[in-house]
């Protein structure tokens, strides 16, 4: 149902756990409200019941924070366990964050800047009034308040990227509506970390990565046929590919491309 890039997930159905109990972890639990804060060794985590079947483990970037959806029915104790058995886990993913956050604090954005598989040299310039993103010769430039950070640099950019995806895909969507014989009822631009685009079959609407926008356009245009193929075949199935395929021959090579831009 929807294009992965990685997952730092962690989803267990309720029957099947069943954990052995680490006594090294001390625990205890802080009640507030709605959110409970579970105390597992030095990690603390968020815990919030919800209603949904399966329990839920997930570790944020950029700061590593870990957050836990449990079924309203499940025992504390399950919970606490289920935490336990997955600590090394969480470790791992929040050292693999923090290098990331080092790397990007050493070195700031990206230099050159990819637009629709294009590279720029990228330019900061500060200056008082509006931030704003331009691109002309060969170059992409952030105009950034003196003393704005690299969250703000990235903000900006990421606010261009969405407009850009946005202004160039429904052309994109109309011309492959036509051809493919379906119809998507919206379109909504995001910037995601796990997928390049989502399609949702009961509301008919598709989903896309701003992200994107670094890439070729046929990246876009085969993330578009993918999702829109999905109106008339929601899993992939034989018939699946089989229509992707008649409508995007070259699919393999384009998805070849994106799943290379996750490193
Ligand atoms: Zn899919």
């Amino acid at each position: 149902m929807h294009l992965v890039i990685t997952s730092t997930v962690f989803s267990v159905c309720l029957p099947g756990f069943l954990t052995s109990f680490s006594r090294e972890a001390f625990l205890f639990i802080l009640s507030c409200n709605m959110m409970e804060i579970l105390q597992v060794g030095n990690q603390q985590i968020e815990v919030a019941y919800k209603p949904i079947k399966n329990l839920r483990l997930t570790v944020y970037p950029p700061d590593g924070r870990v957050k836990i959806a449990a079924p309203q029915s499940m025992t504390v104790d399950f919970i606490r366990n289920f935490a336990v058995s997955r600590l090394t886990w969480i470790e791992k993913q929040q050292s693999r964050y923090r290098l990331r956050a080092a790397v990007r604090e050493k070195t700031g954005l990206e230099d050159p800047q990819f637009i629709w598989g294009v590279p720029y040299r990228l330019r900061i310039v500060e200056k008082r009034g509006n931030p704003k993103m331009t691109v002309e010769n060969g170059e992409l430039t952030l105009q950034v308040r003196p003393g704005a950070n690299l969250e703000k640099q990235q903000a900006l950019l990421d606010a261009w990227r969405l407009t850009a995806v946005k202004e160039t895909a429904p052309q994109l969507i109309e011309k492959w509506e036509r051809i493919i014989g379906v119809k998507a009822a919206a379109l909504y631009v995001r910037k995601m970390k796990t997928r390049w685009g989502s399609c949702n079959c009961t509301r008919r609407t598709i989903r896309l990565n701003s992200e994107l926008v670094k890439w070729s356009p046929e990246c876009l245009e085969y993330v578009i046929v993918h999702e829109l193929i999905h109106l008339i075949e929601p899993t992939h199935n034989r018939n699946f590919y089989r229509l992707l395929t008649q409508y995007m021959p070259a699919w393999k090579v384009l998805r070849k491309r994106l799943r290379l831009s996750q490193n």
